[in-house]
Formats: structure tokens, C-alpha cells, sequence
């Protein structure tokens, strides 16, 4: 998301506007009417991310902060549909004349914040970036928790930036089980979901995300993603295991959100298959 608007950088704000929208409003502070005043003639300086959110930076130091949720976009194209569509910014100067966020469910949010308010308002909340996370640093903010680690990789004060599918993916692929209460876990085990995290995440950056069945997600072009086709076990309940070929994969519910594993690969015990052999 972050690359697919980083051509906007270097345009200039002409008008912030709320197209109109039947649906019910999306969480935005402050009013579209102060946010348009606040940002008509400024230049975009910069796109960021943190965590799970688009940070487009503004010479003045003020950040429009987006937070997509479940279905929200970031667009520069043109959007899926005009109905779900929940901000226009009008731009000039640069190689696209708009960014948008469309939100189908609606729970995405977008927040104007002034550069002193980054601090309480983002960071404070957020846990260390999942991409930069060292093991150490996972072992010890989440080895007390007595959750599921599945649950605790979502738990974006304690590791920042990891979604349902992809904690699924990193657990499969570092052989734990996502039931695994996080005090039981080893030293080796926080480290193999440490690396699993790191090359899980950068292989899902490098294909732009996962469009799902639902077909809802899009980057910045309106183009569906690619690493539902990388995908291991998210959304193959009943399938064969690839890795070890004799377990199917299976759904659970935890914290109201599905998980896929491997039973055989990914046991309680936490020995991975090849530490077995
Ligand atoms: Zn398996």
C-alpha cells in the first residue's frame, strides 16, 4: 500500500472532500471540513507506514494517518465501486490528480494528526514493527501472556504490522502450534516465528498483499495482489499438508478469527518435523 501511493510524493493537496456516501460514516477527526482546511495547497513530503497504517506526511509536519482494517484501500486508480468510496483528496503536480480510501465494511479509520501528536496518538499503541522485531524483543514482550501465540501476534501493542492470514502463515512456517500459550513456549520457538515472521511478511510485501475469494483487496492501481498463490495453509481446511503430506489442514476459531494449520507439522509439543528427525 505504502509504495503503491509513494508517486503521489511531491504533489500538492488542491481539496479534501467526503464523496458522498449512503453507507455509515467511517471514524475521521477531525471533521472533513477542518481536514480540507487544514491541507488545501500543502505538499505531500513523504509516505510512511506504521504498523498497519499509511502515514502521508506533509511539509508542515501535520501526518493524515489512514487505517484500513478489513476492507479499506488506498488508491490512486479509480475505485472498485462509487459507493463505498469515503475520501477524496484532490491533487496537482504530480502523476496522479487524486488518493483515495474506499472501505467496503466501513471500519477503517483516517485521522489528520499534527507532527506532536504522533506520539500518544500512534507509536504509543503500537509494539515494535514486525519487520524489525528481534527475537529477544518477541520472547520478551509476549513470554508472561498466557493467550494463544496465534492471538498474540495480532495484539498490535505488543508486534506491529501482522494480520490474520499472515500470523497463520508465520506459525505453519516456524512449525508451532497457534493454540500454544506463549509462556510455554521455548527460546528456539520464538525464534524460528521471528524469522518465519521476517519471510513471511517481506514475500507477501514483494507480491503486494493477498486478494482473497472476496476480492476485496486491491493496491494502489485497483490490481488484485499475489500471495494468496504463496499462501500454505490460510483457507485450505481439509486439504493435504504440503509439507508433510500427511496431515489435512484445519480451521479453528480464536479470538473470532479463523486460523489454518497443520496438526502434524505444527504440534504442541513444538518440536518442528525436521528437529524430530
Ligand atoms: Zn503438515
Amino acid at each position: 500500500m505504502r509504495r503503491g501511493v509513494l508517486p503521489i510524493v511531491g504533489s500538492r493537496i488542491e481539496s479534501v472532500e467526503r464523496p458522498p456516501c449512503l453507507r455509515r460514516p467511517i471514524l475521521m477527526k477531525p471533521r472533513i471540513d477542518a481536514i480540507d482546511r487544514r491541507l488545501q495547497g500543502k505538499q505531500i513530503t513523504d509516505i510512511g507506514r506504521r504498523g498497519k497504517r499509511v502515514m502521508v506526511g506533509i511539509e508542515d509536519g501535520q501526518v493524515i494517518v489512514i487505517e484500513p482494517r478489513m476492507t479499506g484501500l488506498v488508491l490512486l486508480a479509480d475505485p472498485p465501486t462509487t459507493d463505498h468510496l469515503r475520501l477524496r483528496v484532490t491533487l496537482s503536480g504530480g502523476p496522479s490528480e487524486q488518493l483515495l480510501f474506499w472501505d467496503r465494511r466501513g471500519l477503517g479509520t483516517v485521522r489528520l494528526l499534527r507532527a506532536n501528536e504522533i506520539a500518544t496518538v500512534v507509536d504509543a499503541r503500537l509494539g515494535v514493527d514486525a519487520l524489525q522485531i528481534t527475537a529477544d524483543q518477541l520472547q520478551t514482550k509476549l513470554r508472561a501472556s498466557r493467550r494463544p501465540i496465534k492471538v498474540a501476534l495480532l495484539d498490535q501493542s505488543a508486534v506491529a504490522g501482522i494480520g490474520n492470514l499472515y500470523a497463520a502463515e508465520i506459525l505453519y512456517l516456524a512449525g508451532v502450534d497457534p493454540r500454544a500459550r506463549c509462556d510455554r513456549l521455548t527460546k528456539p520457538q520464538w525464534k524460528r516465528i521471528q524469522q518465519a515472521t521476517g519471510e513471511v511478511l517481506e514475500l507477501a510485501i514483494q507480491h503486494e498483499g493477498s486478494t482473497l475469494s472476496d476480492g476485496t483487496y486491491r493496491n494502489a492501481l485497483n490490481d488484485a495482489g499475489g500471495y494468496q498463490n504463496y499462501h500454505r495453509v490460510y483457507d485450505r481446511a481439509g486439504k493435504p499438508c504440503r509439507r508433510c503430506d500427511s496431515g489435512d489442514i484445519q480451521r479453528i476459531v480464536q479470538g473470532q478469527r479463523s486460523t489454518f494449520f497443520c496438526p502434524v507439522c505444527q504440534r504442541k509439543s513444538g518440536l518442528h518435523p525436521s528437529v524430530h528427525a
